[in-house]
């Protein structure tokens, strides 16, 4: 019997929650700063509704809810106060940069998030001189994930085809994208803000596997692109 050889040229990394552990310091701080400007919200919902999504696609959403423009304060805020929070306590996700030393693909990073926070989050962890200049952001496409554009530019950028990329998400959005988009994606779940159902989410949104620890990364790479319909780590 053989098998279709799937090898992936592409490793396209998502940043929060998968390479810099901020999730759960970011839910914390959109909660409180919205619930200054008159959104009641805890962070549990923010963790709900917003995770994986750009800040610009989630005001929006508060300001159909609220019938009003968040002021320009409220932008200003919330990046002050997650610069601040991020330069204290942000850390790596745990063997990332073990794990990122034993990838032979190429790899870029595909977020949510702006430049200027991919590039300082990636500062702060030690982790950018293995990606730049190979940063792409939500601010450079239309529409943010779940749609399929990031990944698309992403790839286009690196002169890589869809199905010879990989995603590493730890989204529902994300993963939604990613398979959108016509790639094989992997749900991460190893994240400080993940939940015991936070496997079974990401792969009824289409992860081929899910995984909790990032030392893991290399050899499943290595058994999708031999066997994709075989793996199976939860
Ligand atoms: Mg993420």
């Amino acid at each position: 019997m053989s098998f279709d050889v799937l090898s992936f040229d592409l490793v396209i990394f998502d940043c929060d929650g998968v390479l810099v552990d901020s999730e759960a310091l970011a839910c914390v701080v959109h909660a409180d700063v919205l619930t200054q400007h008159g959104y009641a919200i805890t962070a549990e919902q923010v963790h709900d509704r917003f995770l994986g999504r750009s800040a610009r696609e989630a005001r929006f959403e508060v300001e159909t809810e609220l019938g009003r423009t968040l002021p320009d304060a409220y932008t200003a805020q919330l990046k002050a106060t997650i610069d601040r929070v991020f330069g204290e306590s942000l850390q790596p996700v745990p063997h990332i940069a073990e794990t990122l030393a034993r990838l032979p693909q190429r790899i870029c990073v595909a977020s949510s998030g702006t430049p200027t926070r991919i590039h300082s989050s990636l500062t702060t962890t030690g982790l950018l001189d293995r990606f730049a200049p190979h940063l792409f952001s939500a601010s450079q496409v239309s529409n943010g994930k779940p749609a399929p554009d990031l990944f698309l530019f992403a790839a286009a950028e690196m002169g890589v085809p869809p199905a010879l990329c990989l995603v590493i998400e730890d989204s529902v959005p994300g993963v939604t994208a990613a398979r959108a988009a016509g790639m094989a994606v992997l749900g991460f779940h190893g994240g400080a803000h993940c939940r015991p159902d936070t496997a079974q989410a990401l792969k009824a949104a289409g992860a081929t596997v899910t995984f909790g620890d990032m030392r893991q990364l290399p050899g499943l790479i290595g058994r999708i692109a031999r066997h994709p319909a075989a793996a199976s780590v939860t």
